[in-house]
């Protein structure tokens, strides 16, 4: 990968997601481990991740769509915020392994990282870009700052917003409040921490899922897919229809990786 790529090839870069880019991405959301000599998709090992890359497939062609719409402000003197799928799954582990410090801390961290720094830095807007793309593969919420209009506009009208002195787990708490909390948090396990408890973001709403399903029979509702999972049971009124979060197998992935830590606050669940 060249330190300068064109816009072009940025493009074209991001526009194609290999087997091997999936794997990365599954291993910084899920902490695959890929059995020795995998065959990815191709795999036999009874026991191996990399079979359930079939079923995740609506969600690496959400990553690749999301991948291949970003567009870098290209302003003399600038590059691209992203540049490579690596750029994007270092920023993943990075909100992963630090929630509790700042948007701007975390921007700063990322930029300022060896393997980033060139002559030529992206600008803020694109910086900002870069870590709302991270944030949507990540926890499937559409995020913005709220330093910038256009990265709003970018974002759609109903962005979260993500401040810049907010940390990423204050972000996620004000998000996903502790009411639509998962049930399999069963406070009698852990009475001191129970009001604490919150499960892995994306888990908060499967209850609601299941109701969505109940809602459509009885309602007579029609359903929409939506990407983000706060849109989900969104109803809308005009033309009787209810958004509906689809990405079943993350939330399965989600689950796998939370089973044995059900009691866990916003920013442990962060760092699965
Ligand atoms: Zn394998």
């Amino acid at each position: 990968m060249p330190q300068l790529a064109g816009p072009l090839q940025n493009i074209a870069t991001l526009e194609t997601v290999t087997d091997d880019q999936k794997v990365q991405l599954a291993k910084t959301l899920w902490g695959w481990t890929p059995c020795e000599n995998c065959l990815g998709l191709r795999c036999v090992t009874r026991t191996c991740p990399s079979r359930r890359m079939a079923r995740l497939d609506t969600f690496f062609k959400y990553y690749g769509k999301m991948t291949a719409s970003y567009v870098p402000s290209l302003l003399p003197g600038t590059r691209p915020a992203i540049q490579s799928h690596n750029d994007i799954t270092e920023i993943i582990k990075l909100l992963k392994d630090n929630p509790d410090k700042t948007r701007s801390q975390l921007i700063n961290d990322h930029f300022s990282s060896p393997n980033q720094q060139t002559q030529n830095a992206p600008t803020d807007q694109d910086k900002n870009r870069a870590f709302d793309l991270a944030v949507r593969i990540l926890v499937m919420v559409n995020s913005s700052s709220d330093l910038k209009a256009t990265n709003r506009l970018e974002a759609g009208e109903d962005s979260a917003v993500w401040s810049e002195d907010e940390t990423f787990t204050k972000f996620m708490e004000t998000s996903f409040p502790k009411s639509t909390a998962i049930a399999h948090n069963n406070p009698q396990n852990n009475p001191q921490r129970g009001q604490n408890n919150n499960a892995t973001p994306r888990l908060a709403n499967i209850k609601a899922l299941i109701r969505a399903k109940r809602l459509k029979r009885i309602a007579n509702l029609k359903l929409e897919p939506t990407d983000d999972i706060k849109n989900h049971l969104h109803l809308n009124h005009e033309n009787g229809t209810v958004e509906i979060y689809h990405h079943f197998s993350v939330l399965k992935e989600d689950l796998m990786l939370t089973k044995a830590a059900a009691n866990l606050t916003m920013s442990e669940s962060i760092k699965q």
